[in-house]
């Protein structure tokens, strides 16, 4: 049995990964400063014999015996990131310095929780691993396209100077259940837009792709890719790619195909397209994901009624 940190365990991903290392039977420790992380997406764990919680921010160093951290603590929502754009920047190259810190005190092995975000408005399409990104580095998104950068930087000088073991993750728009109400990434918006029977709001003319992974694909390969003999960068997300005007269409075909969609302003910078190349996680881990957009939108779907506290059939 390893010990395992989970930064950012309380979050959406984190709190998905740690239910699968508990039913794994690992020794779990969850660290989170509760910034977009709730403590209800744990609360099952809590007072677990193998479980521990931590409030710690990342940006402070911590001292701890540990075998593997999964150091995924950052908010991903352009909405939270850019709330304090210094703040995400600090999250992303203080603590992801101090997680390879605290790697290479204890020769924990750190998988670094990265981002499609890191080739910025792609010119390549679809994206692999050797494209370098085309990312504006004084807009609005920066502090987290650039954080994530300089991240994987750290990952890779630590492993070169000091062989600290690093697995680099660039993780695909990822969707599922215990995403937040507020999140505002795109596909939580427009389901709680059309539980609430309101208009679904497209930014921009929606022509613009995304490549939707599930929650339950994604972490499967974030254990293979922490398992494995890879460093990575390694893709991980879902090929199939929707247009975002597509995506709305799925979402209400589903909830209430009468809504209508309202435009509005595109944000700077909002790549115009997105799709993972995935063919060294599928050569190199035998992975791909196996959740389709329609199989993966019903239990998203369920999990916000439930928090919504709408009857199953109510908008039928
Ligand atoms: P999330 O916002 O739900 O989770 C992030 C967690 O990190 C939260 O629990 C938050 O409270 C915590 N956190 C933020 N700053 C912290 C700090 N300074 N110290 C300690 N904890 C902190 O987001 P998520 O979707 O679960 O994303 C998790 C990771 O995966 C992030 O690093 C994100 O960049 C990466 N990622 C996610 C996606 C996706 O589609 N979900 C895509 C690419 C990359
Ligand atoms: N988007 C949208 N309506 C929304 C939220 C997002 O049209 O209510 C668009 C957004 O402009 C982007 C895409 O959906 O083009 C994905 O946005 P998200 O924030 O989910 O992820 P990211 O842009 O980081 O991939």
């Amino acid at each position: 049995m390893r010990i395992h940190l989970v930064t950012g365990g309380a979050g959406f991903l984190g709190s998905h990964l740690i239910d699968r290392l508990m039913d794994a039977g690992e020794e779990v420790i969850c660290l989170d400063n509760y910034f977009t992380g709730r403590k209800c997406n744990i609360d099952r764990w809590i007072g677990h014999p193998r479980f521990e919680l931590i409030r710690h921010d990342v940006t402070e160093p911590i001292k701890i015996e540990v075998d593997r951290i999964w150091h995924l603590a950052c908010p991903a929502s352009p909405i939270h990131y850019q709330f304090n754009p210094v703040k995400t920047a600090k999250t992303s190259f203080i603590g992801t310095y101090n997680m390879l810190g605290l790697a290479r005190r204890v020769g924990a092995r750190l998988l670094l929780a990265s981002t499609s975000e890191v080739y910025g408005d792609p010119e390549i399409h679809p994206q692999p691993e050797s494209y370098r990104g085309s990312v504006n580095p004084i807009g609005i998104r920066s502090c987290y396209d650039e954080g994530k950068r300089i991240a994987e930087t750290l990952c890779f000088d630590y492993q070169r100077m000091n062989a600290v073991e690093v697995r680099v993750a660039r993780i695909f728009n990822t969707y599922g259940p215990r995403m937040l109400i507020d999140d505002g990434r795109v596909v939580s918006n427009f389901i709680v837009q059309a539980l609430r029977g309101e208009p679904l709001t497209i930014y921009g003319d929606g022509s613009q792709s995304r490549s939707f992974c599930y929650v339950s694909d994604l972490v499967d390969g974030l254990m293979r890719l922490m398992g494995g003999e890879h460093t990575g960068p390694m893709n991980l997300g879902n090929p199939d790619e929707f247009t975002i005007r597509e995506l709305a269409d799925q979402v209400r075909q589903r909830i209430n195909p009468a809504l209508p969609l309202i435009e509005k302003p595109l944000p700077s910078d909002d790549p115009r397209q997105r799709q993972p190349d995935i063919g060294f996680a599928k050569g190199a881990l035998g992975w791909e994901p196996t959740v389709s957009l329609e199989q993966g939108l019903g239990p998203t779907i369920d999990s916000f009624r439930n928090l919504l506290a709408l009857p199953g059939d109510a908008a039928a």
